[in-house]
């Protein structure tokens, strides 16, 4: 679903990339750590090309990443991101946050975009919510109503980068939850994430990434309980 080949990218003279190959096949939910500065927000962002690449081929369902227009559009359309800072429109409703993508990009009528954004608002808990402004609402909530708008969208992929890392300790759960149940149900996911709980639930491989590289990449419990790389080890050592 996701294949990354070769891949490299530098950011003036720091490789923040270095020949990166990457397979994620569809259903998959790769958990994807490492040190501050390894590269992996830019790794996600060049799966939705936020950041070009040097070399290298990126592609999503058998489609390689077009650069421009309308392609372009239908890709970010495809492969849904979701930020540490929750990224909603301050000045539309919860609502309209949720709609406004299948409206403008799938070019879904108002009343079918309304049900399907109030049938994902129910599924992330927030249907009550839909008439209010996103400042009114916690973090925990805002980052449910994000990702609903990305699911609006009806993504082959979704990305998390962090999704948890903004938010008071007694909201991460609501967040997880919402995406170990996305997991369950078969949605192939990228996820940057420190929160090792998830991690071993709901991940399929965890990869380590450090200087730019995939140092590792093992099914969690592997992963956890025998680490290659002393880097990994080290990494381990500090967070775990
Ligand atoms: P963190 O855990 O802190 O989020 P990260 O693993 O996500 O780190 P990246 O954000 O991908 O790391 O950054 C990788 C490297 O690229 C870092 O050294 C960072 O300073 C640098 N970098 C990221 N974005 C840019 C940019 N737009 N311009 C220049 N350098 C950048
Ligand atoms: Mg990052």
């Amino acid at each position: 679903m996701i294949s990354m080949r070769s891949v490299d990218k530098h950011f003036g003279a720091l490789h923040v990339l270095k020949d990166i190959n990457l397979e994620v096949p569809a259903g998959q939910v790769v958990i994807v750590i490492g040190p501050s500065g390894s590269g992996k927000s830019t790794l996600c962002r060049t799966i939705n090309r936020l950041e070009s690449i040097d070399s290298g081929d990126i592609a999503i369902d058998g489609t390689p990443l077009p650069l421009e227009g309308k392609g372009l559009a239908m890709l970010r359309a495809d492969v849904g991101m979701v930020f540490q800072s929750f990224n909603l429109f301050a000045h539309k409703t919860i609502l309209e946050n949720v709609t406004l993508g299948p409206i403008k990009v799938r070019k879904m009528n108002k009343k079918a975009a309304e049900e399907l954004a109030l049938s994902l608002l129910d599924r992330v808990g927030i249907a009550a919510q839909k008439d209010k402004l996103p400042a009114q609402l916690s973090g925990g909530q805002q980052q449910r109503v994000a990702i609903a708008r990305a699911l609006a969208m009806k993504p082959k992929v979704m990305l998390f980068d962090e999704p948890t890392s903004a938010l008071d300790p007694e909201m991460v759960n609501e967040v997880l939850d919402v995406m170990t149940s996305l997991a369950r149900e078969g949605m192939t996911m990228l996820v940057v994430t420190h929160e090792m709980g998830f991690a071993r639930k709901a991940g399929d491989r965890v990869l380590f990434m450090a200087d730019g590289e995939i140092v590792e990449d093992a099914p969690p419990e592997q992963f956890f309980t025998q680490a290659q790389s002393a880097r990994a080890r080290d990494f381990l050592g500090k967070i775990l």
